[in-house]
């Protein structure tokens, strides 16, 4: 907030009395002190001295990438942070670009016009199924004809884009993302058409999706659907020529890898074109590399569950389609005094009972969030201030936890400490009801007092029900009437709580809570034996 305040003063930050300019390699490098160190992110030159005594990570981590690009460094430790927002008054102006990236830019843009035919070829399926008529309900249209409007647009296209990436307006990912468009295993997209009805087929050319790899969003006329596949995103990201209904269906063939998704005419008329191609359409981008998507949210309700946490429930709109893939996390974003901030949370289940009714709405449309109030933090307070019909902005899924760590799964252990919990409800959702080879599941629950366990009753409920749980609470300020474990993690806590079941039994030790808890848990199950790959932890 001391920040936010500062930024509004009117102070001048950069020292350059709000004049933007080109900056050189040469000159970045010259400011790479702690009074006077400027840093490079994504072509953008931030003079981050006056931010120094703010930055959560210290000073010394912001020297890192003093009078450098500190691009990488960034998405490294935080890219899900909204820096332009948070940066913006301290804005020095843009990178100049420099005589090799010229080169490079020029090569690449030669490639693109002399694989001319390739082009064709490879844009095939998105550009000419963005422009050309296809024939209702043609699954397969034949031989596409492209038009010699459509040939003018490409090369306009080129030039613009070459245009752009010469003048460093765009990333280079980006560009050599075009030039990637071929190949037996790009993906490709297709669409069709009946009186009412117009569906979009994706083809990822993976088996392993499911309706968690995709994510659409409908926003007025145009249509994005972002496909994960593997480390990458796939999109297809178009403005609509006529207009659809609010809400579509999405369908997964998962033996062939095709995605399917139904939106809604709203007139009954034939289409003759799908639409044109919006930013970064028909682009298959590693995740690193992508921004993050939001969309607004309607909070629908919100529940204490403890004396400082309570159960948020927002609702997608109506024109998302969104799953939140268990051990996930999102991230939520406020304006907060004209200040966009952005914080990570993990969704939870409704409850930890599977008989637990969501009001009934298609698509799963609710999104449960476990959340802490810190009242002197920056983001809760305002998270808490929302009135039930408000609205927030939630990014697309993160973080690193695959499903497939559950394979075969016979023993697993959950640590949590504080909100560290959220991950585990999904997982113990999902553990008790969908691991066949599952033996034990056993919850250590590191809190204060008694008074701040999370869904205590509700715990102790399933661990009765179902006999392969247990559930250890260990308090470290407890009452004196607490006869239950006390202190914080600890070598002597773990060796007795971490028995495997068989000598050899398949094991996961999940892990999260605050950074320095989940640091000394893992140190301490190294030294209990536990490899690499028995344990997730879970972070940003
Ligand atoms: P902050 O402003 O970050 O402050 C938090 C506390 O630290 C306050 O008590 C504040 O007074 C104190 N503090 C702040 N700055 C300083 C300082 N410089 N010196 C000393 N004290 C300071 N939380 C949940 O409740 N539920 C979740 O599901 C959840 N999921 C998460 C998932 C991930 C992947 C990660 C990384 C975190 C998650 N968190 C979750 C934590 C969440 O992202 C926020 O960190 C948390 O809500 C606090 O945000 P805040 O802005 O309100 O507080
Ligand atoms: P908290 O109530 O402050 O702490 C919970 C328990 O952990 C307490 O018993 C506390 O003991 C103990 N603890 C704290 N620091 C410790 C340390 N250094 N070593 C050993 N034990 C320690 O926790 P909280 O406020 O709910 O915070 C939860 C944390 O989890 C946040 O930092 C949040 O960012 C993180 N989180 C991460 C994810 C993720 O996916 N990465 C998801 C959710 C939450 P004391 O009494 O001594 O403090």
């Amino acid at each position: 907030m001391d920040w936010i305040r500062l930024t509004k003063s009117g102070k001048d930050l950069t020292g350059l009395k709000g004049r933007l300019i080109e900056v050189t390699e040469e000159e970045l490098k010259k400011h790479n002190k702690k009074d006077d160190c400027w840093i490079c992110i994504r072509g953008f030159v931030y003079n981050v001295s006056p931010y120094m005594e703010y930055h959560p990570g210290g000073e010394d981590e912001l020297m890192r990438a003093a009078g450098s690009d500190g691009t990488e460094l960034f998405d490294q430790v935080h890219r899900w942070v909204n820096y332009e927002s948070m940066l913006k008054e301290c804005l020095v102006g843009r990178m100049a670009v420099k005589p090799a990236v010229l080169k490079d830019y020029r090569e690449e843009e030669k490639k693109v016009l002399n694989v001319k035919g390739g082009i064709k070829y490879g844009i095939q399926h998105s550009t000419s199924d963005v422009f050309s008529p296809v024939t209702s309900c043609n699954l397969d249209p034949g031989p596409y004809k492209i038009g010699t409007h459509l040939h003018i647009y490409i090369f306009s296209c080129l030039f613009l884009w070459a245009y752009l990436s010469l003048c460093g307006m765009l990333p280079k990912s980006q560009v050599t993302d075009t030039l990637a468009k071929e190949g037996p295993n790009y993906p490709s997209y297709d669409w069709f058409q009946t009186d009412s009805l117009v569906t979009i087929a994706i083809y990822t050319k993976q088996k392993d999706i499911n309706l968690d790899s995709i994510i659409v969003d409908r926003q007025d006329d145009s249509f994005r659907a972002e496909t994960i596949i593997k480390d990458c995103l796939y999109l297809i990201h178009i403005g609509l020529s006529r207009e659809v209904q609010e809400d579509f269906s999405v369908r997964v063939i998962e033996s062939v890898g095709k995605i399917e998704i139904v939106l809604k005419k709203k007139e009954n008329t034939s289409w003759n074109f799908l639409g044109h191609p919006l930013e970064n359409h028909h682009s298959l981008i590693p995740r690193k590399d992508t921004g993050l998507y939001y969309r607004k949210c309607q909070l629908i309700s919100k529940e204490d569950v403890t004396h400082d946490t309570r159960l948020f429930c927002l609702m997608l709109p109506p024109s998302t389609h969104l799953q939140v893939p268990i051990g996930q996390h999102v991230y939520l974003k406020l304006s907060i005094t004209g200040t966009e901030i952005v914080k990570p949370y993990t969704p939870v289940s409704g409850s930890l009972f599977s008989e637990f009714k969501e009001p009934v709405l298609p698509n799963n449309k609710y999104i449960y969030f476990l959340i802490k109030i810190y009242p002197t933090g920056l983001f809760t307070p305002e998270l808490d201030r929302l009135q039930i019909g408000d609205f927030v902005s939630m990014s697309s899924p993160e973080g690193t936890f695959k499903i497939s760590e559950f394979q075969e799964l016979e023993d697993l252990f959950l640590l949590a400490a504080g909100t560290g919990f959220t991950p585990m409800v999904k997982i113990l959702n999902y553990a008790l009801t969908d691991i066949p080879t599952l033996r034990k599941v056993k919850l250590m629950f590191f809190n204060k007092t008694e008074d701040d366990i999370i869904w205590r009753s509700q715990l102790e409920k399933l661990a009765f029900k179902d006999k392969r749980l247990d559930v250890e609470f260990v308090l470290s300020a407890p009452t004196s009437e607490w006869n239950g474990k006390q202190g914080h993690i600890s070598p002597a806590l773990l060796s007795e709580f971490l028995k495997r079941n068989l000598d050899k039994s398949r094991v996961l030790v999940c892990i999260c809570g605050p950074v320095p808890f989940t640091e000394q848990g893992i140190r301490l199950l190294h030294d209990l034996n536990f490899s690499k790959n028995e344990i997730h932890s879970f972070t940003a």
